[in-house]
Parts: C-alpha cells; sequence; structure tokens
C-alpha cells in the first residue's frame, strides 16, 4: 500500500511523534524506528494438481529490549512486508503498554488460505514454521495466531518445529488448541480485553448506566467474541459485517445465532430480522460503541466525520487513520487505542507461554482474573498520562509504551550517551 494509507509509515510517524514529546536522542530514535531484523522466505509448496507453487513469507522482529519478541502470523492475499513491518513495531508498544515482558514481532505469507485445501494450508503452514525455525526459539521468537491463521494451523506448526528439534515444544507458539498446551480462555482474550477497556472507557464518561448500542465490523474471532461477550452482558449489539457484506436490526442481534447462520451460508449476510447494510455504512450507524474488528484503514477523512458512535474500540490493528484520529478528537469521541484496547490477545498468549515454559496449567477463572487485572491497570494508567499531558489515548499509550523501551535500553547503555535529550 502506498502514501498515506501505508501503515508502516503512519505507525513510524505516530511513534516519531511520542520520541519527539519523551525528547529521545536522535541515535535511539533512529534504533526504535527501524526493526531489528527482517526475514524473507520463499515457500515451495506443492499444490493438490502436483504443480510447485512458490509463496513470499515474511517475519519481522522489530524490538527485543523488553524480552523475546512476540506477534502473530497473518495469512492474507493483500499481505505486504511494510504491514508487517508495522505490526511488528505496534506488537513492541502493545507488549510494553500492558507491561508483558515480551518484544514485538509479526509475520505473513501473502496468499488467500480460502483458495488453499487442507492438505495445501498445512504443507505452507509447515513450511513457513520450518523456514523460520534458525530465527525463531522459545527465548528469543514466538509467532502466534493473526487474521487468516488459526489453533489449528498452529497445532502443525509446534508439530512441525518439534519433529525437527527431536522432542515437544508447546512454548515455540501461542494460540494452540488446549490440547497441544494451549491456554484456558486464549480464544477469547483478546475480546476480553477489549470488553475490560469498554466498561473502564464507559465509567470514566459517566456512560456505565445506559444500555449501550454496539456496531462491530469484523466477525471472526475478535469481532464474533467481543459481540458474543457484550451480549451476556446485556449490551446491544445492533450491527455486524464481514467480507461478504453487514445486517442491522436496532432491536438487538444475537451474536450466537448469527455464528450458527454464518457458519451454514459462509457470511453474517442475509440473517432474518436484519436489513442489509454495507461495511462502510457499519461505521457511520447511530450507536454508542463502534468496534472495528477486521482491518486496517478502515475509519479515514471520509466516514470520520459521520462516525456517531462515542466509543470506538479498536479490536483490529490500525483501523483509524491518522487524519481521521485528528477528526475524532474534534469531535470528542474517545478511540481506546489497539495497543491498549487489543492486547488482551498477547497477554494471555505470554500467559500460555508461561505456562508451556513451567509445565504448569491455569484454569479458565485464573486466566481470566489475571487478564483482567492487567487490562485494567493499564487502561487507568493510559487515561491518566491523557489526562495529565493532554492528548488523546492513542498519544498516551505510545507514550508509556516508548517510555518503557527506551528505559530498557537506556539501562543497557551508558545513559549519558544514549538516552535522553539534556535540553
Ligand atoms: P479473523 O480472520 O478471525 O476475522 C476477520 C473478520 O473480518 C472476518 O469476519 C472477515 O470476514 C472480516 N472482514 C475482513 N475484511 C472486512 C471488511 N472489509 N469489512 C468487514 N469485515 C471484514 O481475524 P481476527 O483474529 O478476528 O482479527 C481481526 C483484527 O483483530 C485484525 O486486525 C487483527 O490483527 C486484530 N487482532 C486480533 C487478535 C486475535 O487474537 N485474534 C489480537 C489482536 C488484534
Amino acid at each position: 500500500m502506498q502514501g498515506e494509507k501505508n501503515i508502516w509509515l503512519m505507525t513510524q510517524k505516530r511513534v516519531e511523534k511520542t520520541m519527539e514529546m519523551l525528547g529521545l536522542k536522535p541515535g535511539l530514535k533512529e534504533y526504535l524506528r527501524e526493526p531489528r531484523r527482517v526475514v524473507e522466505v520463499s515457500l515451495r509448496v506443492q499444490m493438490d494438481n502436483g504443480e510447485i507453487d512458490v509463496f513470499k513469507g515474511y517475519r519481522v522482529q522489530h524490538n527485543s529490549d523488553r524480552g523475546p519478541t512476540k506477534g502473530g502470523l497473518r495469512f492474507s492475499s493483500t499481505v505486504t512486508v511494510d504491514d508487517v513491518k508495522a505490526l511488528a513495531m505496534l506488537m513492541t508498544l502493545k507488549t510494553a503498554v500492558v507491561g508483558v515482558p515480551f518484544g514485538g514481532a509479526k509475520g505473513g505469507v501473502t496468499v488467500n488460505p480460502k483458495k488453499l485445501s487442507l492438505r495445501e494450508l498445512e504443507a505452507l503452514s509447515r513450511q513457513f514454521i520450518l523456514e523460520l525455525s534458525p530465527n525463531i526459539g522459545i527465548d528469543t521468537d514466538i509467532p502466534a495466531p493473526d487474521v487468516g491463521t488459526n489453533p489449528q494451523i498452529m497445532a502443525w506448526m509446534t508439530d512441525a518445529y518439534s519433529v525437527q528439534q527431536g522432542h515437544f515444544v508447546p512454548g515455540i507458539v501461542t494460540g494452540k488448541p488446549v490440547e497441544l498446551g494451549g491456554s484456558q480462555g486464549r480464544d477469547e482474550a483478546t475480546s476480553a480485553g477489549v470488553v475490560s477497556t469498554i466498561i473502564s472507557a464507559l465509567k470514566e464518561m459517566n456512560m456505565d448506566n445506559i444500555e449501550p448500542r454496539v456496531a462491530i465490523q469484523g466477525f471472526g474471532n475478535a469481532g464474533f467474541h467481543c459481540a458474543r461477550i457484550l451480549h451476556d452482558m446485556g449490551f446491544k449489539i445492533i450491527a455486524v459485517s464481514d467480507t461478504g457484506g453487514g445486517i442491522y436490526n436496532p432491536q438487538g442481534i444475537h451474536p450466537q445465532q448469527v455464528l450458527e447462520h454464518k457458519n451454514t451460508s459462509s457470511s453474517v449476510c442475509n440473517f432474518s430480522g436484519c436489513e442489509p447494510i454495507d461495511s462502510r455504512q457499519l461505521m457511520e450507524i447511530d450507536c454508542d460503541i463502534l468496534i472495528p474488528a477486521a482491518l486496517e484503514n478502515q475509519i479515514d477523512e471520509d466516514n470520520a466525520p459521520h462516525v456517531k458512535a462515542r466509543i470506538i474500540a479498536e479490536a483490529a490493528n490500525a483501523p483509524v487513520t491518522p487524519e481521521a484520529d485528528e477528526i475524532l478528537d474534534d469531535r470528542g469521541i474517545l478511540v481506546i487505542p489497539d495497543l491498549l484496547c487489543n492486547a488482551g490477545g498477547v497477554t494471555v498468549s505470554y500467559f500460555e507461554w508461561v505456562q508451556n515454559c513451567q509445565s504448569y496449567y491455569w484454569t479458565y477463572r485464573e486466566v481470566s482474573s489475571k487478564l483482567k487485572k492487567i487490562m485494567e491497570r493499564s487502561f487507568s494508567e493510559v487515561y491518566a498520562i491523557a489526562g495529565e499531558r493532554k492528548v488523546n489515548m492513542r498519544t498516551a499509550a505510545t507514550l508509556l509504551a516508548v517510555k518503557r523501551v527506551a528505559d530498557a535500553v537506556s539501562l543497557k547503555t551508558t545513559r549519558s550517551h544514549c538516552y535522553l535529550d539534556q535540553k
């Protein structure tokens, strides 16, 4: 993606701004601006028709000063190395915001997984992890699922890596099925974290006595579980969408029933009792909370002036462009930024890794209560910084994260040479 919609340039710009605000020295700024390592691989897969196809794969490790790098693997036909760099940098910030002792990484393969047979998908997944194996490890870089990948793919990857190493290595990826060392609660962790930040925001905005109406773009892992948890808490889910289109019912939609419909018809569209809408209309619908839970750049300067929600909770990564951020700020709409809002996923991934390393497993209740504490604490810390420095939540979260990473680097370096500008 070129120009202003290039999320790598956008993410760098946002980080640049906070590094200026923190007065970091030029060398440190340059160091944090770029990834530490970019790995590009060619994946050779024999297709069902006997032909060989070659797919491009990437793994970007942005920063490991606070711990091993961590981040998902995305299978999508639109993946570029710039997207992966941006998402890796976001992971560095995300783990720092919630205080999880990891750095940031991301990976991806340029492929439409829906066009592969199950056997082809398995072959590609195994090939990818084996090609990455010289550069990953339980103490160095730990992948996880992202868009287009899932626990089954993590199971194949764990198996391929374990066979190569000669012993079972469950800690090499997170987001595995529970039977292979996955954590209780991992499936819904991102959404449970999103919901926790929404509850905190409603309290801060004195909106906790209303019955909030919610619109959600995307009905995959993040979108569905957000809808389900909020519905169970008494919120009204009035609109949801996926790649096929969207549905709207001001009386409320039952997420579990929509999922069952989607499982049989492959889209949320045509669910009974709902009006059809498209994904752009969903962004402008009259609601209290808007949850983008699909892709990047979904709220831009064109639709930001028409958003009616009072809170936007970024379950997706980078769904709001910098231009839209300014418009939403001016309109007093609270944006809970991705690096805080969807950090529940990496937090429970961290719990999974800890459990794998110790071979000692926690209950669902233990996982949920530890996650809730971290999300509530992180929201309060970011909200306090936003208030003190009179900045929006994204800038506050980025300031907190960059400061934590810069502090880690600084402690490894002679302070006077590297850290803060003395002015
Ligand atoms: P997923 O593949 O399970 O679901 C994505 C959903 O978005 C699907 O329902 C798809 O149909 C829909 N979608 C795609 N393009 C769309 C469009 N243009 N309009 C409407 N819907 C569209 O992926 P996921 O794991 O739910 O991830 C969604 C977002 O959340 C991504 O940005 C991802 O990086 C972010 N995220 C996910 C996790 C996690 O643990 N799953 C953690 C952190 C962040």
